[in-house]
């Protein structure tokens, strides 16, 4: 069966939802469209007051008693105001003033906030403090009386309520966002554009701008609201601007000049109208652009997923692939693309670092696939996000080389290892949905990697390229400017691979890459990765719990056990004939469809916990053939035939190998 055969694409036959363009999807609500209606009708009234108003407010006029308070008619729609001037003509230049004060205020309040909040949260350490409590200080400090008294002393010019709204307004947004970055950073598609190489400047603008952006627009609105309210307010209590009309100095003349006791509401409804006017349709732009530019909200395009789940989900159903026995062995002798020894990683707790990898060591040849296996929490996540130097906080390698092809990975500044990742190794992380950025397509994120570390390929070579890739891994190139929520979790896995294959690197490391998959996409993404590995020419790291996995695709097992390397044989031996009492019982807890009667045992005790690892060998509390010496003295691996194992029991054997 050759390659093309075990992965050709699940094409679908049933029509496709298609994710919409963030404008389209705007334009199909229709609460978000009358309120750009209401915004879009004040901005007209403002550019056009000019040519609209019947009299030109700022025209001096001198009234007589006759004029004042006059109430609507069909000289004066509505009415005039105290100084006779026509209220209409006032609200249509007002409006110019509001919403110039409020929209530039409110873009300054964004840009700051969204700055200071973006740094606070993704940098965090000291700087990110100190960026927090200097949004703390300025958040407790009442706005309005600070504004009273700047505007006091600077001047109630129009520039300046605008800089002292804009310069006041931001710490809400700057929390926000914040609380928005220390969540989204978290996610797995930031980490791993972290291992792409992406620097941190990129990663904020391009991964955790665009989910913040939602949020940031949401409390936009709001500042927008808050800023045409504030200035009214400022105006409203004679610190408005003398020399323009705005709403709020419509009120302060209508109320300080007797418009209440004359009765004339005229001059007192229209403006305060007009505010709400645009506080309700800024709110419902804002409500409807928040659920267009975040495609997880968009219900309508989940719709169509349930059946093309199923529909993939069927055709991929193919017989389950032979066993890797024919795979290529690497050449005798050959050396290997990666070599690490004596890997040994701990984190930092409360009492002390805790050691969580120890003295690890292993090889791994071009086309050839490693199985590293073992229960939760023995090590192997942590090993393989170290060959990338991806650890997470509290993580420290505390010693070991990573040679890559010649090259300490360990030993790289930082600027050079963001080279090597992605180029010369990559990593399809665990729980692909969470790799994947939702809010960009996903021939772009692979388009992305290709452009960060070969900009020379330019854009549309990297389009095709992601397109080649995906079709490769089985997507075809119609669904590759989708979303990723709108594929099954197979064909994100599928994407991961394209993804990590962007750069075409030496080595892959696949992070239980088909948890929770069923049995024949797992079979499918299996297969596919062993294939490409071949292809390629690269070297396979398969993180994994499952000895179904092992079995299926790998050449050679790494067995880890308490956060050391316990057993490593070719897949055959070891399952043939595993040396080490924990290979063994990992063993005989998997069902065997050859002998159906075997009775499954579970392995007593638990896995022991960083902070209680036994002084001898980490297995001795569950092992059966524990004894005496191997509760003081931790056994060193064994080199046996072609195969290693720590346990004191095949010392013997390793003594007659070596002699
Ligand atoms: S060294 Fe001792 S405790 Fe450890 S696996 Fe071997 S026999 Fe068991």
């Amino acid at each position: 069966m050759t390659a093309a055969t075990h992965v050709a694409p699940p094409e679908v036959v049933a029509p496709l939802a298609v994710p919409l363009h963030p404008a389209r999807a705007f334009f199909r609500q229709r609460l978000g469209l009358v309120g750009a209606a209401m915004l879009g009708f004040a901005f007209f009234v403002a550019i056009a007051a000019p040519l609209l108003a019947p009299y030109d407010p700022y025209a001096s006029v001198r009234p007589t008693i006759l004029d004042i308070y006059q109430p609507p008619s069909a000289e004066h729609l509505l009415g005039t105001d105290d100084g006779g001037k026509d209220v209409l003509s006032s609200l249509m230049y007002g409006a110019r003033v509001s919403l110039l004060v409020g929209f530039t205020a409110a873009f300054i309040a964004l840009l700051i906030g969204a700055s200071v909040g973006l740094v606070a949260g993704y940098v965090a350490g000291r700087v990110g403090g100190a960026l927090m409590r200097v949004t703390d200080f300025f958040l407790v400090i009442p706005d309005l009386a600070l504004m009273i008294v700047i505007v006091a002393i600077v001047g109630p010019s129009l520039t300046n309520i605008i800089l002292v709204i804009g310069v006041l307004g931001w710490t809400s947004t700057a929390r926000l966002v914040r609380s928005q970055t220390l969540s989204v950073k978290e996610r797995k598609f930031v980490f791993r554009a972290r291992a792409v190489g992406a620097s941190g400047l990129h990663i904020m603008r391009r991964h955790i701008l665009p989910l913040v952006l939602p949020l940031m627009l949401a409390n936009t609105v709001l500042v927008i609201s808050v800023a045409v309210l504030e200035e009214s307010t400022l105006a409203f209590i004679g610190l408005g601007d003398p020399t323009v009309i705005s709403w709020g100095q419509m009120l302060n003349f209508a109320f300080t000049r007797g418009a209440v006791s004359a009765g004339a509401w005229w001059a007192l409804l229209p403006p305060g109208l007009a505010i709400v006017w645009v506080v309700l349709g800024t709110t419902l732009v804002g409500t409807a652009l928040e659920e267009a530019l975040n495609p997880r909200l968009r219900r309508h395009h989940l719709e169509a997923e349930p059946r093309l789940h199923l529909l993939e989900e069927l055709r991929g159903g193919e017989p389950l692939p032979e066993p890797p026995s024919l795979a290529p062995q690497p050449a005798e002798g050959s050396p290997p693309v990666l070599r690490v020894s004596g890997l040994t990683i701990s984190y930092d707790s409360a009492g002390g670092p805790l050691r969580a990898v120890d003295n690890v060591s292993f090889d791994l040849h071009r086309g050839e696939t490693l199985g590293l296996v073992g229960e939760s929490g023995c090590g192997k996540t942590t090993t393989a996000l170290a060959l990338l130097r991806l650890l997470p906080p509290g993580g420290t390698i505390e010693r070991g080389q990573v040679v890559l092809d010649g090259v300490d990975i360990l030993a790289l500044p930082q600027n050079e290892l963001r080279a090597v990742r992605w180029t010369r190794m990559s990593i399809v992380f665990q729980g692909a949905m969470n790799a994947l950025n939702p809010v960009k397509t996903v021939a772009s994120q692979v388009a992305e990697a290709i452009r960060l570390h070969e900009p020379e390929v330019g854009r549309r070579g990297a389009d095709d390229r992601a397109r080649q890739l995906l079709e490769r891994v089985g997507i075809s190139a119609r669904r590759a400017n989708h979303h990723p929520h709108t594929y099954s979790g197979g064909m994100r896995q599928r994407a991961m691979i394209a993804l990590a294959l962007a750069c075409r690197p030496d080595v892959i490391i696949a992070d239980e890459p088909t948890t929770a998959l069923d049995v024949m996409i797992q079979a499918q993404i299996l297969e596919l990765l062993a294939d490409l590995g071949r292809e390629f020419g690269m070297g396979t790291i398969i993180v994994t719990h499952d000895l179904g996995v092992i079995a299926q695709v790998c050449d050679r097992v790494a067995v880890m056990y308490g956060g050391s390397l316990v057993e490593e044989a070719g897949v055959q031996q070891l399952f043939a004939d595993p040396q080490h009492p924990y290979t063994r019982l990992l063993l005989s807890s998997v069902p065997d469809v050859g002998h159906p009667d075997r009775r499954l045992r579970a392995i007593p005790g638990t896995p022991p916990r960083l902070e209680q690892m036994p002084a001898g060998c980490q297995f001795a509390p569950r092992c059966p053939l524990v004894f005496e010496r191997c509760w003081t003295e931790r056994p060193p691996a064994y080199n046996l035939d072609r195969r290693r194992a720590a346990c004191f029991l095949v010392e013997p054997q390793a003594r007659a190998t070596d002699g």
